[in-house]
């Protein structure tokens, strides 16, 4: 004999009510010929509706064979069997389960989304089918209104308009009549009389005889068996053959999206406000970790900068004779002052990572005088070479400076302080004038060259803004007591590729080599403040975008939870979605992506936010703080930060939610209320 449309032989199936087991069908056999409309019948709780979804394929029995248009769907994959639903079953409702908020149209092309895997089909033809079967059901005026606008008779036809999309060969009914008045209901039995007199196989649960008695065959069952049916009335058409059911690669990321960023963005819809406060959480966390980072680098650079003027690259080098030289020490030379020839010269071409050099005399408590106006004991005289002003990062505000001719010819010309300029010039111009600079009985004068810029220092080398800068050949010529015309400090300049504080060290041990402990000699630079400036800034900055963090996940927790109650919200709409087609992945994907979609959203607007944000406070700062100037700051580090913090936060507000999703099962889905 050869296999009917639906066959069961033997299924035993129950239900698990946590330890409990509850029976639902017992053993139960039975036969469906291809174009066959049947009737099941029997009491409330005998296992009727648990026989439909078997028989469509959304439980699968605990024993037993069911054959579905000749396939034993114990051997089809669970991508296979919502194919199976999707092309080949149609199903009506007791309660029509429509999507609320979904127009007429959609609702009767939802099936068409699905399986995804298939990659839908081709939409326009769906469509036009859609509209012809809405015109044969009355529907055409109706196909923009929402469910909740229809009486229950147009509901259900709505719902067999579903049902018939695809051109599925069965259409399983349960209690299709049930929630319809009389006359409505036979309205709907006429519709399904007259699809099953064009071929299509009918099942009808029902406990209504007036819709058994219209069907061909009546089954009853109780207690989950058969217990009697009618004489079959012989099958008016032959055994349906197997049906090919295609193998299904996964989903591809364009389908996914296309199908899940509508639905999201309905769902946000539908839940304004909602949406909007959940979505805050992830706006404020992006924000604030957009913006803690970009100011945290900005204010670094900014406090590192104002340091680097300051010479981090400069390495101040004193070496002094040892007064409590013991007899029994024996240096290899004795150490009084530096030589010019033999200690600093050379020194360039030992250390390559020295770039310049310029030796440092200085004479303090002079006297500088021009006109009737003088500045009195303040005053401190340089000599350095046409290198010192730029190791020391000292800037002229006029003039040309020392230049190399200058310290060639010893000549007497000077560039003096901003302070000096200011005290003893006023608005004159000093250039070229000629300054006269006494200490007790002994005086010289110079032609001022330069003035230099006002100089900020933690480390005061006596005024920089009253010194009095010369050329170090000329100063050796100053009738200056010859104490100060010992060479003891010299000031480096280090290539910034090589680490400050190790060349003062390695510095210090050359001479001490060479002098052993005649000498004492000690190297100074800003680098080692600036680094340790650096670490506590980093760590600041950490912090800050810690904090930041925590309020991300704060929102993502946010995002979980309010993705949590959707599901349970749409738990139907979930069960009808794999009712109709979609695989327990593709829920488990559309969930995801409707997390991902609004981290996404809510990410972007933070960015937006924070850029204001950060930006505002910077526009602020620079009405503040006089040095800072306005600007735009963008920081690429921050920002791609910031993005995989979104992805991140979508991912794991996603996954919990999308896995819930996707374990419902089908009919505890469709059975909630
Ligand atoms: P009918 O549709 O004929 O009213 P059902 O198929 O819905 O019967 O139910 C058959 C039996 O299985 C009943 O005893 C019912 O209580 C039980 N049952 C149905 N669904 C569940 C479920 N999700 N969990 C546990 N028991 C269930
Ligand atoms: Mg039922």
């Amino acid at each position: 004999m050869k296999p009917g449309a639906l066959t069961l032989e033997n299924v035993s199936f129950a239900y698990t009510l946590g330890e409990q087991k509850v029976r639902a069908l017992d053993g139960i056999s039975l036969d469906i010929s291809e174009g066959e409309m049947v009737a099941i019948q029997g009491p409330s709780g005998s296992g009727k509706s648990t026989l439909l979804y078997l028989l469509g394929c959304m439980l699968r029995p605990d024993s037993g064979v069911i054959r579905v248009l000749g396939h034993d769907i114990s051997h089809l994959s669970e991508v296979q069997l919502a194919y199976f639903r999707n092309r080949k079953l149609g199903f009506v409702f007791q309660q029509f389960h429509l999507l609320p908020g979904t127009d007429v149209l959609n609702n009767i092309l939802l099936p068409s989304l699905y399986p995804l895997e298939d990659g839908g089909g081709d939409g326009e033809a769906l469509r036009a089918r859609a509209l012809e079967l809405a015109t044969q059901l009355g529907l055409a005026s109706r196909i923009d209104h929402k469910p909740q606008e229809l009486s229950g008779g147009q509901q259900q036809r709505v719902a067999i308009a579903r049902a018939l999309i695809r051109d599925a060969p069965v259409i399983l009914a349960d209690e299709p009549t049930g929630n319809l008045d009389s006359k409505t209901s036979k309205e709907i039995l006429r519709l399904l009389r007259d699809l099953n007199k064009q071929g299509k196989t009918v099942v009808i649960i029902t406990h209504d005889s007036e819709v058994a008695e219209a069907c061909d065959r009546t089954i009853w069952i109780r207690d989950g068996k058969v217990v009697g049916q009618d004489s079959q009335k012989p099958a008016p058409a032959g055994p349906a053959g197997p049906i090919d059911v295609p193998q299904f690669s996964p989903l591809g990321l364009t389908t996914l999206l296309r199908e899940s960023m509508p639905r999201a963005w309905e769902n946000l819809l539908r839940n304004r406000l909602r949406s909007l406060l959940t979505m805050l959480g992830v706006v404020v966390g992006v924000a604030s970790i957009l913006s803690m980072l970009t100011l945290g680098t900005f204010t670094k650079e900014k406090i590192l900068a104002s340091y680097a003027t300051l010479g981090v690259n400069t390495l101040m080098f004193f070496a002094d004779p040892n007064y409590q030289l013991k007899a029994v020490d024996r240096p290899p030379n004795t150490f009084s002052s530096l030589d010019l020839e033999r200690d600093v010269a050379p020194l360039r071409k030992i250390f390559p990572e020295f770039r310049s050099i310029s030796p440092w005399y200085s004479s303090y408590r002079h006297s500088a005088i021009y006109g009737g106006r003088s500045v009195s004991e303040e005053v401190s005289v340089l000599g350095i070479s046409e290198h010192g002003m730029p190791i020391t990062r000292r800037e002229l505000a006029m003039g040309t400076g020392i230049l190399p001719y200058h310290i060639e010819n010893k000549s007497s010309v000077c560039v003096i302080g901003y302070g000096l300029a200011e005290k003893l010039f006023q608005r004159q111009n000093p250039l070229g004038e000629a300054l006269q600079v006494s200490v007790d009985e002994m005086t010289f004068s110079c032609v001022i060259v330069g003035v230099s810029r006002p100089v900020f220092t933690r480390q005061s080398w006596g005024k920089p803004d009253l010194q009095v800068i010369v050329p170090y050949t000329y100063f050796l010529t100053l009738p200056l007591y010859s104490y100060y015309r010992k060479l003891t400090d010299i000031v480096l300049e280090v290539d910034p590729a090589a680490d400050v504080e190790n060349a003062g060290k390695k510095l210090k041990a050359f001479f001490t080599k060479r002098y052993g402990n005649s000498g004492n000699f000690r190297a100074s630079s800003d680098s080692v403040l600036v680094a340790q400036m650096r670490r506590f800034l980093d760590l600041f900055t950490m912090l800050l975008v810690s904090i930041a963090a925590l309020s991300l996940i704060v929102g993502g927790m946010g995002i979980t939870n309010m993705m949590l109650v959707s599901v349970n919200e749409r738990l139907r709409e979930i069960g009808l979605r794999k009712a109709l087609g979609a695989s327990h992945s593709a829920i488990r994907q559309l969930f995801f992506a409707e997390a991902l979609f609004l981290c996404a959203l809510a990410g972007l607007f933070g960015i937006v936010v924070g850029f204001i944000g950060y930006q505002s406070l910077i526009f602020l700062g620079s009405k503040l703080i006089p040095d800072l100037e306005f600007q735009w700051v963008v920081n690429p580090v921050a920002l791609a930060v910031s993005f995989v913090a979104i992805v991140v936060t979508g991912v794991l507000s996603g996954l919990g939610p999308a896995v819930r999703a996707e374990r419902l099962q089908v009919i505890e889905a469709l059975r909630s209320e």
